[in-house]
């Protein structure tokens, strides 16, 4: 889950980050009296969870509470890159010397987190490391390690920053493991006129699996509203469900399996519309959930039911199927390939069914083949 701007900033703050003063609200009227409490000038910023809200003009500056008023009601308004603006921050303006970017993000491929940083900082940080990739540096973070005094100066020379950022670079760190985050980004991280250091942006993304032992945000991703419908449906009913952007509903039992099941549906010129593993078990219920998610989804134009019968026989399987018919209005084509344990007596089930829209193929490649041809004839 992203957090907001603001909620960024609370996080950077309890770790001793330095940030401006700066207070949120949704209604301008409050925003008149926040700018008040702040001294007047404020900096009236769009709270949603998309980048570029500069560019958007979701960023301004109010000279005094009674601009402050208009300016929030006028972004209050706003939509940036279809996210409606619920709610406004106001800051303290600082007087920006220089704007640097630094942010850490895990690297899922090297198997760490890579410190990068940039001189360079602000609004154009895309397009400085699309052009200048050399004005951006990367340095690996070795997580059993993390950022020591002497990784936290490797980055800030590697990037040109001046070694005053090092502290901030550290506890930038401290936010990333005790926060349970993905990505932490500061941009820009100033360095005011007066010399001070402060973060006058953040970026959060915390790692959903930690959810459980970061009870404060229990109740925000709930109403976050940035999860996809269908993966929330499917959560909510204990699916093990990702949705892909294809026409082929893909349901398999066991990781592995649906994963080659993609791969496979891939290779038949068709686009798995999503990952969904109905795990060890048969159950009816398990099967008509996850029949239900998938024909929810107006993308999906055939249906492919892979299982590899293991300790639970095909039959089993076969028999869910069934049931979950009895339930589930099926409106698309499902192709079904039993293998395994029971697979002859699964395959018999299946056949007495006789539904005019459910066909078993025996291989995987040819119910992934016949799936695929389903979903992308005419
Ligand atoms: P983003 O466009 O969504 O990344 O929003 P930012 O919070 O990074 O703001 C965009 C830009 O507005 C920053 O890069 C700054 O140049 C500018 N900005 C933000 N806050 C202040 C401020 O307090 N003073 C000044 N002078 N500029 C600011
Ligand atoms: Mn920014």
């Amino acid at each position: 889950m992203d957090l907001y701007e603001h909620q960024a900033r609370e996080l950077f703050k309890e770790h001793g980050i330095p940030v401006p003063r700066a207070e949120v609200t949704d209604s301008p009227k409050e925003a008149r009296e926040i700018a008040r409490r702040l001294g007047g000038r404020v900096v009236v910023k769009a709270q949603v969870k998309t980048g570029g809200r500069g560019k958007a003009g979701g960023v301004k500056l109010a000279a005094d509470p009674a601009a402050a008023e208009l300016t929030a009601r006028q972004i209050l308004g706003m939509d940036i890159k279809g996210h409606p603006v619920g709610s406004v921050m106001l800051a303290q303006p600082v007087d920006i010397g220089t704007e640097f970017y630094v942010s850490y993000v895990l690297d899922r491929a090297a198997g760490r987190f890579l410190a990068i940083a940039s001189a360079e900082g602000g609004m154009d940080i895309e397009k400085v490391a699309a052009e200048r990739p050399e004005a951006v540096a990367r340095i690996p973070v070795d997580p059993a390690v993390g950022v020591t005094s002497a990784k936290a100066a490797e980055i800030a020379a590697a990037a040109g920053l001046p070694a005053q950022t090092a502290d901030v670079l550290i506890r930038l760190w401290q936010v990333l493991v005790r926060e349970d985050a993905l990505l932490v980004e500061v941009n820009p991280l100033v360095r005011t006129r007066q010399g001070r250091i402060l973060a006058l942006d953040g970026k959060v993304t915390l790692d959903d699996n930690a959810a459980f032992r970061q009870a404060r945000w229990a109740a925000e991703a709930d109403t976050d509203g940035t999860a996809d419908p269908l993966e929330a449906a499917a959560a909510a009913r204990g699916l093990h469900y990702v949705r892909l952007d294809g026409e082929v509903g893909v349901i398999g039992n066991g990781a592995g399996l649906v994963m080659s099941t993609l791969d496979v549906v891939a290779g038949c010129g068709a686009r798995p519309a999503d990952f969904l593993d109905i795990g060890g078990g048969a159950s009816a219920q398990v099967m008509a959930d996850g029949l239900a998610v998938i024909l929810s989804d107006p993308a999906v134009r055939s249906v492919l039911v892979n299982v590899f019968g293991g300790i639970t026989a095909c039959d089993a399987v076969a028999e869910g199927i069934v049931r979950a018919l009895d339930t589930v209005r099926l409106t698309r084509p499902l192709v079904v390939r039993l293998d395994g344990n029971n697979a002859d007596r699964g395959r018999a089930i299946l056949d007495e069914l006789r539904h005019p829209l459910v066909q078993q193929v025996t291989t995987m490649d040819g119910a992934a083949r016949r799936a695929a041809e389903l979903a992308t004839a005419g």
